[in-house]
């Protein structure tokens, strides 16, 4: 195991003024793969998507037109278990985001270890430009375009950015139509009543909160007494700010798609979660000062938690950054050069991979409850997944520890190699390479 070689570093610095996320997934790999020395064979075999759809998924609209969406689904690799990974509206979401999502999914369930390897899908809309019976028509096109390929040995989806629980419902159901049985382990985050698990929907963000909380450890941070800026009041921020708060952290800082909020003092997560519902964002909340991302990531506080798109933290904001820990509840938050200022700037940056594991680690949970037929209580599904990511993190911050040169490696670049060595070591034995 070497250091990392600066000519990596250099290309990495390089190629981030122009990269895309596909890129900057692909570079982390290369990486790791150079820093566990291991043959270029192994990069080669995770540096492409075993299998990226594209479909035209035509919907008629309430006014009678037709329109047709744009759906992907990229397969990224199965060596551990069928391919896992959510499904995400967006207006701007693209092939190349999906892309990088699904290898950051194969990173991701090596490291919370979890029997899956790496999806991700996504359609090309704004949901809140259409009904309830668009989006629904959508959802099961969708379903109809993909189902070839999806199933619960084959491909698992799960809800993203602007899915939820009811999508995923529509899904399974068009699913189950298709092959003409309940096969409910074809997608996880579902309603309770069609074989859910109790817990799912706080459980990326109950993840997030173990994880920091283990890293405030290790930085003597008392999380009861932290304070915490959240980037994104959805699914992960709402309830990891919630948690956070409930455990005695002050949450100073919130901002989302319209505005943000500022009140040193602290600002009440669930009071915050009302306005948010009757006026659609946080700007404004009474008592709080009005602030952009920028002032966001520049906060007093000891705690970032980015829980909003990608590339949020760059080479600009980074060298504002105050906080001691970055919880990584979003999927690719921080840039590759924002890594390496973060890195001089003695941040603990708890990767995507690890940090937000939890919503994965409880969609395992779901997928073999529905296999099994046989449902557990919240409290198990609650002290099992505590088990599960604080084995995770310990396991990431002991690879990072017994790196010859620790200083120079990242809880990223760790958690990347500790995931790389048990995909190595499958492919090895599966006869893919060596
Ligand atoms: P969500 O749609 O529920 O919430 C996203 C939030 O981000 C919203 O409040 C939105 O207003 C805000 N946002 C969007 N653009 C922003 C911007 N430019 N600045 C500030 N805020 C902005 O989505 P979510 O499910 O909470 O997912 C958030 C992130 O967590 C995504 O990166 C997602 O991939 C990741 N993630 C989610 C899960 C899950 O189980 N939901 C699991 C793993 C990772």
């Amino acid at each position: 195991m070497t250091g990392g070689g600066s000519a990596v570093v250099l290309e990495e610095k390089k190629a981030t003024k122009k990269i895309n996320t596909f890129e900057v997934a692909q570079l982390r790999v290369k990486r790791a793969v150079e820093q566990l020395c291991l043959p270029m064979d192994v990069y080669e075999l995770l540096k492409s998507c075993d299998r990226v759809i594209e479909s035209a998924l035509p919907v008629e609209m309430d006014d009678g037109r037709i329109r047709v969406f744009t759906g992907y689904r990229s397969q990224h690799n199965n060596a551990l278990g069928p391919y896992k990974g959510g499904i995400r509206y967006h207006p701007s979401a693209d092939i190349d985001e999906v892309k990088a999502m699904s290898i950051w999914m194969t990173f991701k369930c090596a490291v919370a270890g979890v029997p899956f390897g790496g999806g991700k899908g996504a359609v090309i809309c704004n949901p809140r430009e259409l009904s309830e019976k668009e989006l629904e028509k959508l959802s099961r096109q969708y379903m109809q375009a993909m189902a070839p390929v999806l199933g619960p040995g084959k491909d698992i989806p799960a809800p993203d950015v602007n899915t939820n629980a009811q999508v995923m419902a529509w899904m399974a159901d068009e699913y189950c139509k298709i092959v003409q049985c309940n096969s409910f382990g074809v997608i996880t985050g579902k309603p309770l009543d069609m074989g859910g698990c109790v817990g799912r929907e706080t459980a990326t963000a109950r993840g997030t909160v173990y994880a920091v909380r283990e890293a405030a450890k290790t930085k003597n941070i008392p999380l009861d007494n932290a304070a915490v800026a959240v980037q994104g009041f959805g699914n992960v921020g709402f309830h990891a700010a919630r948690m956070l708060a409930d455990g005695g952290s002050r949450i100073v800082a919130v901002t989302d798609s319209s505005g943000g909020a500022y009140n040193p003092r602290g600002l009440d997560p669930r009071a915050l979660f009302e306005y948010k519902k009757e006026t659609g964002s946080v700007k404004g909340f009474p008592g709080s000062e009005q602030i952009g991302n920028s002032e966001l990531f520049a906060t007093d506080c000891d705690i970032i938690i980015p829980a909003a798109l990608e590339n949020q933290i760059t080479a600009e904001t980074a060298p504002k950054i105050k906080a001691k820990i970055i919880g990584e509840g979003a999927n690719g938050p921080t840039t590759p050069d924002a890594d390496e200022i973060l890195k001089d700037n003695n941040v603990l940056v708890v990767p995507d991979i690890l940090a937000n594991s939890g919503g994965v680690v409880v969609s395992y949970f779901e997928w073999v409850q529905n296999n099994y037929s046989y449902y557990w209580k919240e409290t198990e599904i609650e002290e099992r997944l505590e088990l599960k990511m604080v084995e995770a993190f310990e396991h990431i911050y002991n690879f990072k520890s017994d790196c010859l040169n620790t200083d120079d490696v990242t809880m990223r670049e760790a958690a990347f190699m500790y995931a790389l060595k048990r995909l190595a070591e499958v492919m090895k034995v599966r006869g893919w390479w060596g």
